[in-house]
């Protein structure tokens, strides 16, 4: 007899995974099976029906009036800036706390990425600073809706429109994320860029992007470039990319979105529960901003002084808590770009929120039990570090 393995049970106590996809994936497990079905039954794999029907929902659901279907959150962001022209001997704002793919999407193009620095108290591109580095050269503004809650649109707006400089978002980890006006992110901008990496809230069973956008021209292109610059078969335009996203995936991401904002809503009650758990404690669970409507809570990321960070996040994972960084390093401290000859110190609250934070296992379907162990350990911690 075959044994299947055991999934991590609910009621376990003792090992919490920092995400659980295998559950939320038992649970839509027929009508997964079923969207995926009918796909290997049309067989159009490239560019099916699937994938202009979720591009309808997603730009619904954005508030926007295109969306397009792209190969990964990385193209999408590559795309736009392909789209907007921008090239050799260009700037691109963006800031040093975020994943490597926002610099590398600049990169690309052969514009260089100038990285500013993040406020502490958010860890979200400060205003300030973006406004600081503009030069005659800045061609685009990219502002990272980071862990789930929006950048500082009220004031990133202002600068861009008084050096009408575009704003593109990166909202690879901002789904159904709003401002208090109740605008969602990936309607703020000229464009954004959206991510379905499996981890990320609305997740496909692969790599998988999209770009949201309400402007025509913009979406011709993207659409143009993602299809190696052809609308006629064997016809091209312009030199463009193979990057579409996959029917199947479109079909996983159509299934799945029906559930997202039920799915959000369980994030803030998971993080309310932590921030209860952890309220007495020196650990500070990084703030909601004010601008901020709904926080989608993509991670949920906690601030230790510095010294107990390391020792937390080890003992933690002896007690079987997954734990991860989000990030370890700052993009201009990564040997991939020490070419910025950008120095240790430059950009301050990004390298001390780097030695600081620390993302604790968030998912929709995560027990009370599993938090209040997680929480139990990490006071345990707390308390057993010697203070320097
Ligand atoms: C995930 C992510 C990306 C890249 O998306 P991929 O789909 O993995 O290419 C870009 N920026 C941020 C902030 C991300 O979190």
């Amino acid at each position: 007899m075959i044994v299947p393995p055991t999934p991590m049970s609910d009621d376990s106590p003792t090992s919490v995974p920092f995400q659980d996809l295998p559950q939320q994936i038992r649970s839509l497990r027929s009508e997964l099976d079923a969207a995926i079905g009918k796909v290997l039954d049309h067989g159009r794999f490239i560019l099916g029906e699937e994938v202009t029907c979720f591009e309808k929902k997603w730009a619904e659901y954005c508030g926007t009036k295109h969306a397009i279907g792209v190969g990964s959150g990385t193209d999408a962001l590559h795309l736009i800036l392909r789209a907007l022209g921008i090239g050799p001997g260009d700037e691109v704002i963006t800031v040093a706390n975020t994943f490597i793919a926002t610099a590398e999407a600049i990169s690309y193009t052969g514009a260089a990425p100038v990285l500013v620095d993040c406020d502490k108290t958010y860890g979200l591109i400060d205003p300030t600073a973006v406004e600081s580095a503009i030069t005659a050269r800045t061609r685009a503004i990219i502002p990272v809706h980071l862990y789930g809650q929006p950048a500082n649109w009220p004031a990133l707006q202002q600068i861009s429109a008084h050096h009408t400089i575009p704003l593109i978002e990166d909202a690879a980890q901002a789904h159904g994320a709003t401002l208090v006006d109740g605008r969602r992110c990936g309607s703020l901008g000229l464009a954004a860029g959206f991510s379905f990496y499996p981890g990320k809230n609305l997740g496909a069973f692969g790599d998988a992007g999209a770009i949201t956008t309400n402007c025509d021209t913009l979406a011709a292109k993207v659409r143009l470039l993602r299809n190696w610059g052809s609308t006629i078969k064997y016809h091209h335009d312009v030199a463009g990319y193979n990057s579409r996203l996959d029917t199947l995936q479109a079909a996983v991401l159509s299934t799945k979105l029906p559930h997202l904002d039920k799915w959000t809503g369980l994030r803030n009650q998971v993080v309310s529960k932590y921030r209860e758990a952890l309220k007495n404690t020196q650990i500070r669970v990084i703030a909601k901003a004010p601008w901020t409507g709904t926080h989608a809570y993509h991670l949920l990321v906690v601030q230790l002084p510095q010294n107990l960070r390391d020792h937390v996040a080890k003992t933690l994972a002896s007690s079987g808590i997954q734990t991860v960084i989000h990030y370890p390093i700052p993009i201009h401290r990564q040997p991939a770009y020490h070419h910025l000859q950008i120095p240790a110190g430059a950009l301050p609250n990004a390298e001390s929120l780097s030695t600081e934070i620390l993302s604790l296992p968030l998912f929709p379907e995560i027990t009370e039990q599993q938090i209040d162990h997680v929480a139990t350990c990490l006071s345990q911690a707390i308390a057993h570090t010697p203070r320097r």
